[in-house]
């Protein structure tokens, strides 16, 4: 039985939430009613906290499928993750499986364009609905996104961009927040054996330190210009500039935090005078 109405977080901005009752809403073509398991906060949502917004955000999240809207044939009961990016299956990098890019004006973001998990029901397309094994808990499942599959897909961008004929095997990730620590599991599972990370957070940085990673101390010249692979994953200037100035030549900076802010970078000759790859890579293809 589904009720007619919910209880939905609002981000009215300046740091407030309101938890407000609302319409559940009715599936469109092609789309699913979905019943809102577990929402992972994300730190992107910190942005929409301090400054607002009218969409009901919240995009890591497991739930159950609860009604199909016409055209979509999902099992109901069945436990999802849901994908953020709606795409349109029909253009050029749709059909290449590389549904992360999709510029077709239905596309937009579940829980930034259209309303999203921190509510306790949510509509998505039912090609944006992935299974979730039974071994596999509904808060670990919210990780498969954001964190896991945006660092797997970013580092093997990465490395394909990269000279991996002249490039060490050696990583530094700048940033050891959930993405920079989804980034170090990645590596690791692809055999990097030698992983050095940055953070101001020193808790953050225990926990990489635990998991096999070396802390980096920024006052030793002799990091700079000695990774292969150096990812930012914290979106601050500091730390993008310091990435740039780690990267040795023929290897590979993969930007993956997020800051509007606009972004000024001093081409020292220490950073002009090496060929490395500078990568930008967004969320990750359902292709794999
Ligand atoms: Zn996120
Ligand atoms: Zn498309």
């Amino acid at each position: 039985m589904i009720p007619q109405t919910m209880l939905a977080a609002r981000f009215p901005g300046d740091d407030q939430i309101e938890i407000i009752e609302t319409a559940v809403p009715q599936p469109g073509p092609g789309e699913a009613l979905l019943l809102t398991r577990f929402c992972g906060l994300c730190g992107s949502d910190r942005r929409l906290y301090h400054r607002g917004t009218a969409i009901t955000p919240g995009h890591e999240l497991t739930a159950t499928v609860v009604q199909n809207g016409p055209g979509a044939t999902l099992p109901e009961g069945a436990r999802v993750v849901v994908y953020i990016k709606r795409f349109c299956g029909a253009c050029r990098q749709c059909r290449a499986g590389m549904t992360n890019r999709c510029a077709e004006a239905k596309g937009g973001l579940v829980g930034w364009q259209t309303p999203g998990g921190y509510a306790q029901y949510l509509t998505a397309p039912a090609a944006n609905c992935i299974p979730l094994p039974d071994d596999i808990g509904d808060d670990e499942g919210v990780l498969l996104l954001d964190t896991i599959g945006t660092a797997a897909h970013g580092i093997h961008y990465a490395l394909a961009a990269s000279d991996a004929h002249t490039r060490s095997q050696r990583a530094a990730i700048v940033g050891v927040g959930p993405l920079g620590l989804g980034s170090q599991l990645i590596l690791s599972a692809l055999g990097w054996a030698e992983i050095g990370v940055y953070d101001p957070n020193a808790a953050r940085v225990a926990v990489a330190t635990e998991w096999g990673a070396t802390a980096l101390d920024l006052e030793d010249s002799t990091l700079q210009d000695s990774f292969g692979l150096v990812i930012e994953a914290s979106g601050q200037p500091a730390a993008r500039e310091l990435a740039m100035r780690l990267v040795e030549s023929g290897g590979a900076v993969l930007m993956l935090g997020e800051n509007d802010n606009p972004w000024t970078l001093t081409p020292s000759p220490q950073i002009r005078r090496k060929e490395a790859a500078y990568v930008r890579t967004f969320y990750f293809p359902l292709s794999g």
